[in-house]
């Protein structure tokens, strides 16, 4: 298939500096094959880009898509008590069709949010890879694991890992990657954590771990090992991985920045959970002074409460304002850049998304600009997207070249079917909690 957008305001992040440009943008199969004035129209399928604005899908460098089931689902506790009192027992009660379904009701909520891609971390995660294969969403998925000190079981998780790299790394050309997923420092020891390091480096994939999400966490690690959490992995290896994820970093000291920075760590920022968990705000915009690479991730629905990534990126924004007393502190652009082509450093694809560029995956979304909070129109798009625009304006996903939803329609996803599903789901688990 081929579609033709013409005359239409493109944010195609490509630059340093912010950039809109008024072109016609033609995608043929999977890619983005032409950017220029009037290409003639013989496409498949010509859009009129009056109102309309495209600019690379968003890039969601921090999600448990399968916590979609807990939303709602404790509430108002703080990190350590919400994931042992509430969190894991529910969890231990979900099935593998469960966590196929709760994938498949997160995909939903992103496609229609505008995300392109995920990188996701969770259990029974081959059932995530099966949503991303018929979803047709861009996803890299990791195995989350919590060392149990029960050999079999811990060996179990590492053969897991094995099993998904074989089945899912680079399925469709690259559009699902798979990574290790040691869940923290804290709930891994060093064997474990080096035994997973050793997969990595073996199988060529990167690694994703939370790190330094509290204060508290930061502080154990401190008395434990006598160093921070971040500093402790450069000590035994881990970052010496083919590339790795660190979510959260909310309390990074400078020698930890400078690990980051030297090691080449991507952050995946996630400002709504860091606030609705009380853990904190990470500096960001010191962060990004340094040269460290930022990415932004909506963590799970448990502790958001939504997958949006639109409203993540203006919270990210508006908090490093606030935090810095500086109202030029991550300006709208360098926000954008933060969900688009930043978080594709940070995911290691940045040279095929993240940017709307000839000869890159079409990865893209369209917003209708066609409603009074983007007016007056004549003012600069990149502002009213990064301060003005709501999710819902998005009108078209489209991941490698494949409309996934258009008119606010999923094209691949029952939704009525899945609502239902979900229903059934919770009606059980409550059942057993009983
Ligand atoms: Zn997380």
């Amino acid at each position: 298939m081929s579609y033709l957008f013409k005359n239409i305001s493109i944010i195609t992040m490509d630059a340093d500096k912010p950039k809109v440009i008024l072109s016609d943008l033609l995608i043929e199969g999977s890619k983005i094959s032409k950017i220029d004035n009037e290409i003639p129209k013989s496409a498949h399928k010509v859009i009129e880009g009056k109102n309309l604005l495209v600019m690379p899908g968003f890039i969601n460098t921090h999600a448990h898509v399968s916590m979609s089931l807990l939303r709602g689902y404790g509430d108002d506790l703080e990190l350590f008590k919400w994931l042992s009192d509430r969190i894991w027992p529910f969890e231990s009660k979900l099935t593998k069709n469960d966590v196929y379904i709760g994938a498949k009701l997160g995909i939903a909520e992103m496609l229609l949010s505008g995300t392109t891609t995920f990188l996701d971390m969770y259990q029974d995660m081959e059932m995530v890879g099966k949503a991303c294969q018929e979803a047709g969403i861009r996803c890299h998925i990791s195995r989350g694991t919590i060392f149990t000190g029960v050999e079999k079981k811990d060996n179990e998780a590492l053969i897991q890992l094995e099993e998904l790299i074989d089945k899912f790394h680079d399925y469709d050309d690259g559009r699902i990657k798979v990574l290790a997923g040691p869940h923290a420092v804290y709930t891994n020891n060093t064997a474990f954590l080096k035994a997973q390091l050793e997969i990595a480096n073996r199988r060529n994939i990167g690694i994703n771990i939370h790190v330094s999400e509290t204060k508290k966490e930061n502080e154990d690690s401190l008395l434990i090992k006598g160093k921070t959490p971040i500093a402790y992995l450069e000590d035994i290896g881990v970052l010496d991985a083919p590339y790795v994820v660190a979510a959260h970093m909310v309390y990074l000291n400078d020698e930890d920045q400078e690990i980051a920075k030297n090691k080449k760590v991507g952050i995946a920022h996630n400002p709504k959970s860091n606030l609705k968990l009380g853990s904190g705000i990470a500096n960001i915009q010191q962060y990004v002074n340094k040269g460290i690479n930022v990415g932004i991730g909506t963590d799970g629905a448990a502790s958001n409460n939504n997958m949006d990534m639109l409203s993540e990126l203006q919270y990210a924004s508006l908090l490093q304002k606030g935090l810095n007393l500086d109202a030029t502190a991550l300006n709208a652009y360098e926000t954008l850049k933060m969900a688009t082509i930043e978080g594709a450093k940070v995911l290691n694809i940045s040279d095929s998304v993240g940017m709307l560029k000839e000869g890159y995956d079409a990865d893209l979304i369209m917003f209708d600009m066609n409603q009074p909070h983007y007016y007056p129109i004549e003012n600069s798009h990149i502002s009213k997207i990064a301060y003005s625009a709501k999710s819902s304006d998005i009108v078209l996903t489209m991941v490698k070249g494949k409309p996934l939803m258009i008119n606010r329609e999923l094209k691949t996803i029952d939704l009525e079917k899945t609502y239902k599903e979900v229903s059934e789901i919770i009606e059980r688990v409550y059942k057993k909690n009983d």
